[in-house]
C-alpha cells in the first residue's frame, strides 16, 4: 500500500476531528436562529458555535473527547486490508502524536491508557469489498458521553411516561422518543440518533451508529421509514430538553432510522445518540496510489463557512464574576440559572481522581476550590522535562459518572464548586447543601472555546493515570458556566426532567 494512503487517513482523521461537516453545520444554524436570544439554550449554542469556528480556524480537536474512532472501509477485490488496517492504525497513532486525537484507549482491566490510541478494539475498521476499482474510508469520531446515552429497548416492554411499546412501527417510535428524553444534557444536546430496528443485540448497535454515516437531509429510500423519522423530527422538539438539556426548543438535529431482520422472538430497536460534534466525514481515494480523490460529506473546493456571529461569551450583563478560592457566602448567594464567569485556579479531576481521592488525601489544597470534570488534550511545548504544558483542548465531561464519589470529595475536602457537564444526581445535590458549593454547568464539546479562558498550565499532579485523568492545575480567567445546581436544593436537571416528561407522556398513545 503506497504512503499516500497513510497521508490519505492522517487527513481524515485530522479533518473529522477538527471540522463539523457542512450538513451538521447547517443544523446548528438553524437550531441557534430557533432558539430565543438571551435564554440559556441560546448562549450555548452561541458558545457551540464559535467553538465550531475555533476548530476549523485552528485545526484543533472540536471536543476534547476526541472519541472512538470508527472507520468503515470498502476495498475493491484483491486489496491488501491487512496492509491498509496497519496504515490506518498508524495514522491514528500519527493523529494522536500531533494532538488532533485525545489519548482515549484505556485497559479495561488495568486502567492504563496506551497513550496512542492503539490496543485492542481500538480503534475499530470494518471492511467490505466492492465491486468498484476504488477505495472508499469513511470517518466517525464519537465521545463517550454520548455513547453513553446509547439506548436498547426490546419489545414489547413498559417505557416510563410513555406506557407499552409494541412491536410495531409505533413502538419503535416511543422508543426513540425515550430514548432522547433520557439522555437529557449528558449527551450533549441537541444530538441526531442512529436507529435500527431489528437484528440481534450486537448488529443492532452496528447499524444504528451506521446510520450515523448518513447525511442529516438525506430521505429515507423506504417511505415507511422516511415518513417515520419526519414524525420523530416533527414532534421530538416539543420535548424542550434543549442545548445541554438547559430547556430549549431544539433537542435533536437528526433521525436516520435502518432495519435489519430479527429473530421471530427477538425486537429490539437500538439508539446510537451522537451529540451535536457530530463528526464524520469520508474519503475517495484511487487504489493504484492511495491519494485522495474526493471528499465525501464536504467540498473540499468550498470555503469553510463560519458560524458565529460573534466572538466572546454572549453576555446579558446580568453574569456574576467569581474569583477562586471561593468562600461559603459567595457560593450561597448563588442560584439555579445564574451565569458566572470564573476565574483563578481550577483542578481538573475525573473518573480516575475521584476515585482515588476516595483512599487517599488530594495531593492540592482543594478548600474553597474548584474541580473541574475535564480530561483535557494537553501538549507539551518542549521535549525537556522541565518544559511547559498547554492545554489546546478542553471541555467539560458528563459529570453523572462521578456520582457515587462527589458528594464525599465536596464534603470532605471543602471543594466549593464543581464544573461539568449533564448535572448530577440527589446525593452531590444534598451534599451541595449541606457544605455550601455549587454545580456549574459548562457547555459540553466547546473545548476550543474554553481552552481559550486557560491562561495557564501551573502544574500537573497525578499524570500516572493518563493524560485525560490526571488532576491538572489550571489558572482560568473569565470562564463561562451556569449555575445548574445550587446550595438551596434546587436543580434545573430535575426542572428540565420533570417539564420533559410531561411533555413525553403527552405522545403516548
Ligand atoms: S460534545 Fe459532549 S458528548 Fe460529544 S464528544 Fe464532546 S463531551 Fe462527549
Amino acid at each position: 500500500m503506497p504512503q499516500a494512503f497513510f497521508e490519505s487517513v492522517l487527513d481524515l482523521v485530522i479533518r473529522t476531528s477538527t471540522d463539523l461537516p457542512p450538513d451538521v453545520r447547517a443544523a446548528m444554524k438553524v437550531a441557534m436562529q430557533l432558539e430565543q436570544s438571551g435564554t440559556q439554550s441560546s448562549q450555548a449554542l452561541s458558545i457551540i458555535a464559535q467553538n465550531i469556528d475555533l476548530a476549523a480556524d485552528c485545526e484543533g480537536a472540536i471536543c476534547q473527547d476526541t472519541g472512538m474512532p470508527t472507520f468503515e472501509v470498502k476495498t475493491p477485490v484483491g486489496a491488501n486490508q491487512i496492509e491498509m488496517k496497519k496504515q490506518i492504525r498508524g495514522a491514528v497513532a500519527e493523529a494522536t502524536k500531533r494532538g488532533k486525537l485525545r489519548p482515549n484507549s484505556v485497559d479495561s482491566l488495568t486502567g492504563e491508557n496506551s497513550g496512542n490510541n492503539l490496543g485492542p478494539g481500538t480503534p475499530i475498521v470494518h471492511f467490505e469489498q466492492w465491486e468498484r476499482d476504488e477505495i472508499e474510508v469513511k470517518l466517525i469520531l464519537k465521545g463517550g458521553g454520548c455513547e453513553n446515552m446509547n439506548a436498547q429497548y426490546s419489545l414489547p416492554m413498559e417505557l416510563a411516561h410513555l406506557g407499552r411499546a409494541d412491536r410495531s412501527l409505533e413502538g419503535v417510535r416511543k422508543c426513540i422518543l425515550h430514548a432522547v428524553w433520557h439522555a437529557q444534557g449528558k449527551g450533549c444536546a441537541p444530538g441526531a440518533v442512529g436507529v435500527c430496528i431489528g437484528g440481534d443485540r450486537t448488529s443492532g448497535y452496528v447499524n444504528a451508529k451506521e446510520q450515523l454515516f448518513r447525511t442529516l437531509d438525506d430521505v429515507n429510500p423506504d417511505p415507511r421509514l422516511a415518513e417515520l423519522e419526519a414524525s420523530i423530527m416533527g414532534e421530538v422538539n416539543k420535548l424542550g430538553v434543549g442545548a445541554m438539556g438547559f430547556g430549549g426548543k431544539v433537542s435533536l438535529i437528526g433521525c436516520k432510522i435502518g432495519a435489519l431482520n430479527r429473530l421471530p422472538a427477538s425486537f429490539f430497536v437500538s439508539v446510537a445518540y451522537d451529540c451535536w460534534a457530530y463528526r464524520r466525514l469520508g474519503v475517495v481515494l484511487d487504489a493504484n496510489t492511495g491519494a485522495i480523490t474526493r471528499w465525501l460529506y464536504r467540498d473540499a473546493a468550498q470555503p469553510v463557512v463560519h458560524m458565529a456571529d460573534q466572538s466572546g461569551f454572549p453576555r446579558t450583563g446580568r453574569e456574576v464574576a467569581l474569583r477562586a478560592p471561593l468562600t461559603e457566602e459567595q457560593v450561597r448567594s448563588l442560584k439555579v440559572g445564574d451565569v458566572v464567569l470564573l476565574s483563578g485556579r481550577a483542578y481538573t479531576g475525573r473518573d480516575a481522581v475521584h476515585h482515588h481521592l476516595m483512599k487517599h488525601d488530594p495531593p492540592v489544597d482543594l478548600r474553597g476550590g474548584v474541580i473541574y470534570h475535564c480530561g483535557p488534550v494537553v501538549a507539551k511545548d518542549g521535549a525537556n522535562e522541565g518544559s511547559g504544558w498547554r492545554v489546546t483542548a478542553a471541555g467539560p465531561t458528563t459529570s453523572i459518572r462521578e456520582e457515587p464519589y462527589q458528594a464525599d470529595v465536596i464534603k470532605r475536602y471543602g471543594v466549593r464548586a464543581v464544573i461539568g457537564k449533564g448535572g448530577m444526581g440527589a446525593k452531590t445535590l444534598a451534599a451541595l447543601r449541606e457544605a455550601g458549593a455549587v454545580y456549574l454547568n459548562a457547555i459540553g464539546g466547546a473545548a476550543q472555546f474554553y481552552a481559550r479562558t486557560i491562561t495557564s498550565v501551573d502544574g500537573v499532579s497525578l499524570l500516572e493515570f493518563g493524560t485525560p485523568e490526571a488532576m491538572w492545575h489550571l489558572t482560568i480567567e473569565n470562564f463561562p458556566a451556569i449555575v445548574t445546581m445550587d446550595s438551596h436544593g434546587n436543580s434545573l436537571h430535575n426542572d428540565v426532567e420533570e417539564s420533559s416528561a410531561h411533555e413525553l407522556a403527552a405522545f403516548a398513545k
